[in-house]
């Protein structure tokens, strides 16, 4: 037999336990042989595996009167176990059984709240920008990992009918379209759908179609799954993977060490799609989401030439993570992604836009010096990493290769996806927190 010391208190470890996990589902018992080794992490692993639609961030037990008692960390977990080792132990004296560990999953709501700068300009996409051609030639070529038998059992198993999708809450709205969550009740998985209105002839839908195809080859960890798209009478649906954790243009100031990890899986992202040459053209905080498992992912990239001619031409307007050479209607190509990928970090670190606001023009972003982070206040790779992104001459920002060498990205490549997963669940129930506040 094992001694476990657990806050101070010494427990004959009883050989394995069973923890019953309640689901509104039922309950689901599951037994660990040694509870010792277990921490808070694994334990949320295991509720999501019989809780997969569910955003769980934490959970709950009932002390000896009924209360219940949150479990969010690694301590708290401890404690919960020494809790229940001595009632065990009471129950074992008592002669009797223990009874399982029970816990009650707490299963939040997914954040609706986001900062949106709003900003606008006029201007028209420029065929000329169309710049596919313009990634480096050097690149290593087609990368698509799918055979095509894969691939043919993807689209079919992957079609999904608008009549199977069940809408829940709207997530989001942006320029273009509105983001849903909803469950494929076939695929039983949960999706955001965007629906983006869409004046178009059938010839443009086919087209845009066609286009999309190439999402279905896309396959990283770093880039949302892409499941099927359709169109219901002037309306594109595209289904993709659902991220319990949003965007991250919800969440206030990033500490450095938790935007490390996200850094290096957002240049890893890109990394991917130029190998694919595709240019995301649309970098920005509202465009990579993150999941409580600690995933970060890129989405909305402009894969469909003719689907973002098609939105902007109904929504003018552009972002103020443009790099200069865009907004002054240049052509650009993988460099501009790296500016959007600095200044977009620089705002998650400070928790604010970098220039001034309300931004009058999106000139001063091409007439000015770019924004430097504060070096009192982060590490002087951080502070490189984003002064080379945002260097005003594309030229002069790092290639791809230089972009994964950076020592701020190697620093943070330790693959250790809890950090983002312990932030982003720390965050959600914060937020619950505050809403259960607000309701007061
Ligand atoms: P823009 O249209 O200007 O690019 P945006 O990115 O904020 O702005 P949308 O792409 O329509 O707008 O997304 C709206 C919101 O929906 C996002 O900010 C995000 O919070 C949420 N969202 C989008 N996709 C997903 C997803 N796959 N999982 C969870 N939330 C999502
Ligand atoms: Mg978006």
């Amino acid at each position: 037999m094992l001694i476990l010391y657990l806050n101070n208190v010494s427990i004959m470890d009883p050989e394995g336990i069973v923890i019953r996990i309640k689901t509104p589902a039922g309950d689901m018992d599951s037994s660990v042989d040694s509870p010792s080794l277990l921490n808070f992490n694994d334990l949320l692993v295991a509720i999501r595996d019989v809780m997969p639609e569910a955003t769980v961030t934490a959970f709950e037990y009932e002390d000896e009167v009924g209360d219940r008692i949150t479990v969010r960390s690694d301590e708290e977990l401890k404690a919960m176990l020494s809790y229940y080792f001595n009632t065990m132990n009471e129950q074992r004296m008592n002669g009797l059984m223990p009874d399982p560990l029970q816990i009650f999953p707490r299963a939040g709501k997914t954040p609706g709240i986001r900062n949106i700068h709003g900003l606008k300009v006029n201007t028209r996409p420029n065929p000329a920008n169309d710049c596919t051609h313009a990634v480096q030639d050097t690149m290593a070529s087609n990368s698509l990992k799918k055979s095509s038998a894969e691939l043919k059992r993807i689209l079919t198993n992957g079609q999904i009918n608008a009549q199977d999708i069940h809408y829940q809450e709207q997530l989001g709205h942006g320029n273009g379209g509105t983001v849903y969550k909803a469950y494929h009740i076939i695929g039983k998985r949960v999706l955001a759908v965007k629906v983006i209105p869409l004046d178009i002839t059938v010839e443009l839908q086919k087209q845009i179609m066609s286009e999309l195809e190439i999402l279905y080859k896309c396959d990283s960890p770093y880039i949302i799954t892409f499941f099927s798209a359709f169109f219901v009478e002037n309306r594109i649906s595209i289904c993709t993977e659902f991220m319990d954790g949003g965007s991250l243009d919800v969440y206030k100031r990033i500490p450095e060490h938790v935007l490390g990890r996200i850094a290096v899986a957002v240049v890893n992202g890109l990394t991917y799609l130029w190998s694919l040459k595709i240019l995301h053209r649309d970098v920005k905080p509202s465009n990579m989401l993150v999941n409580t498992r600690g995933q970060v992912k890129l989405c909305d990239f402009g894969v469909s030439t003719q689907l973002v001619n098609s939105i902007a031409k109904t929504y003018v307007g552009t972002n103020a993570y443009m790099a200069p050479e865009r907004i002054s209607g240049e052509q650009y190509g993988i460099h501009a992604d790296v500016w959007s990928v600095g200044i977009s970090f620089m705002e998650l670190a400070l928790g604010m836009f970098p220039y001034p606001q309300p931004l009058q023009l999106l000139q001063c972003i091409v007439d000015e010096d770019p924004p430097v982070l504060p070096v009192s206040q982060f590490s002087e790779k951080f502070v490189h990493f984003i002064t080379q992104c945002m260097r005003r001459q594309p030229k002069e920002r790092p290639a791809p290769n230089n972009l994964m060498d950076h020592s701020f990205i190697i620093q943070y490549n330790d693959g250790n996806a809890e950090v983002v997963s312990m932030w982003v669940c720390r965050c959600l129930e914060e937020r619950r927190a505050q809403e259960a506040q607000g309701r007061v």
